[in-house]
């Protein structure tokens, strides 16, 4: 979308017939929405549902989102964990990611643009001069909350991870001689599988 184009949008809601903004492949987290959680006292209720995604962070930078589950109408299909395919509706609705509040209007620093044309509410009903307004606040706040997230989330990973790296490394150090023995028989064990199961796939 360039800014010339007049944005329309109008979100169906249940009666939406495709739900593209719930099958999208990745269902983007901030840590603005933690924030929002926890200050709603209702982390322990969608935390379930995050995921780190650690495997394309290469390529994309690291990034949170929504584990993904099969649609029972279509099992090569996924959407978001929190999608109720019976109720056709958003389980969390009223604590929705921001990237889910902002959809299908996105910002990239520098223009706001559609992400998903296929979305059955573009083009439909009208937006107000304010609500436009409010729309592309909330775009740019999604930018700006996705940037400060893929840039901190490598950083509090590792803080993460290092003071688990420490707090293991010293239970080694106070674990029983036998305890140590059984533990290097538990790992002996694991290794001898895993030679055995690489054996069998060779
Ligand atoms: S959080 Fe809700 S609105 Fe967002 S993708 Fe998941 S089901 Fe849809």
């Amino acid at each position: 979308m360039t800014e010339k184009k007049k944005y329309s949008f109008k979100c169906a809601e249940q009666n939406c017939p495709d739900r593209v903004c719930c099958t999208r492949p990745h269902v983007n987290v901030t840590f603005g929405d933690l924030s929002r959680w926890a200050t709603q006292n209702y982390l322990n209720h969608i935390l379930h549902g995050i995921t780190l995604n650690l495997e394309e962070a290469e390529e994309k930078g690291m990034t949170l989102s929504t584990l993904r589950k099969p649609l029972s109408k279509d099992t090569d299909q996924t959407a978001c964990v929190f999608f109720d395919e019976e109720a056709n509706a958003c389980r969390i609705r009223f604590s929705r990611p921001i990237s889910c509040r902002t959809f299908p209007l996105e910002h990239d620093g520098e223009k706001f643009y559609v992400t998903d044309k296929e979305c059955a509410g573009i083009g439909k009903g009208e937006v107000t001069r304010e609500a436009l307004r409010e729309a592309k606040q909330l775009a740019e706040k999604e930018y700006e909350e996705r940037v400060e997230t893929i840039t901190a989330l490598p950083a509090v990973y590792s803080v993460i991870m290092g003071q688990m790296l420490r707090q293991s490394a010293e239970a080694m150090k106070n674990l029983s001689d036998e305890d140590r023995k059984k533990l290097d028989e538990i790992m002996s064990k694991r290794e001898q599988e895993d030679a055995s199961k690489s054996d069998d796939s060779d």
